[in-house]
């Protein structure tokens, strides 16, 4: 009885190492954002930075549930932790894509967008090596090199 107990209770936690490994979605993802007006942000540790309105494209990844990291960019009520979640007090995000990867990818992208768009210098690149992770231009500029990106596009409620 015993021996079928612990068996048991093996199982299940193989079954949730199963379950967490297939459900947890891993890599990177883009958000594109509009900023309507021109206006200055306090981004955290990189104090005020004046932005121009008009369109952005921020990258970043999450090894550890994309889903539940794009879902908090999305929500309007949470701390600041990150420079894009100063930067979304005042844009709105417009549309979402992201690509499902184990490898850390968004620094790869972000020097791919880096060749076609401008970038706010040192955003939400605290701890790599990379120019920045949050681009501008055009929303035609932007669209046409994410659609060379092969990402797919996450559905969300526009009026979020
Ligand atoms: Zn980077």
């Amino acid at each position: 009885m015993k021996t079928s107990q612990t068996y048991n209770k093996l199982c299940e936690q193989c079954l949730n190492k199963y379950e967490i490994s297939n459900n947890i979605m891993k890599g990177a993802y883009l958000l594109i954002t509009e900023l309507k007006n021109d206006v200055t942000i306090h981004i955290g540790k990189l104090g005020g930075i004046r932005f121009s309105k008009g369109f952005y494209v921020y990258v970043g990844s999450a090894l550890n549930g994309l889903e539940q990291r794009i879902k908090r960019h999305l929500r309007k009520n949470k701390k600041t932790h990150w420079h894009i979640d100063y930067f979304l007090k005042h844009a709105k995000i417009i549309n979402v894509f992201y690509k499902e990867n184990t490898a850390k990818e968004e620094c790869l992208i972000a020097k791919r967008l880096d060749k076609k768009l401008f970038s706010v210098s040192s955003f939400g690149c605290s701890d790599c090596t990379c120019k920045s992770h949050l681009f501008y231009g055009t929303i035609e500029e932007i669209k046409n090199i994410v659609d060379s990106f092969d990402m797919k596009i996450y559905s969300f409620d526009a009026n979020h």
